[in-house]
């Protein structure tokens, strides 16, 4: 048994077992995996839940998720870019000034260490870690 986590474009995510992937696939062409909330076909896998059976994980499949998850990000990183400050190695320490300054919401963002982050996180400071994609790599 394999479980999807399905996406529908109402914006519903719900869970399905299929019993291979293939089965997925097949009622997939035939139209017969449905949303459970509008009934409408248009569903597709997102995330695959992580205890699958290792023989049934097509590779192809995997790279085409990694291949999406990669674009995402880059495009993130595309929008960070546009809209936020390179604050590089300083990023710790313009965090705490913006917080405790109040000097309203500058978008920044940097380098910092999963120990900086944490402790950010303690001060009460919102930070976000994302993967940062190199956009040459391909
Ligand atoms: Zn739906």
């Amino acid at each position: 048994m394999i479980k999807y986590n399905l996406t529908c474009k109402c914006g519903k995510d719900f869970e399905s077992w299929f019993s291979s992937s293939k089965e997925y696939e097949n009622l997939k062409k035939r139209k017969l995996v449905n949303c459970i909330f509008c009934h409408s076909t248009s569903v597709k896998k997102s995330i695959m839940s992580p205890n699958l059976p290792s023989k049934s994980n097509k590779s192809s499949e995997k790279t085409n998720l990694e291949k999406n998850i990669r674009k995402q990000l880059i495009n993130f990183r595309k929008y960070i870019e546009k809209n936020c400050k390179d604050v590089g190695d300083k990023f710790p320490q313009e965090a705490r000034n913006i917080h405790y300054d109040k000097k309203g919401s500058k978008a920044i963002y940097g380098k910092a260490t999963p120990e900086e982050t944490a402790e950010l996180l303690e001060e009460g400071i919102e930070v976000d870690t994302i993967p940062w994609i190199n956009k040459k790599e391909n």
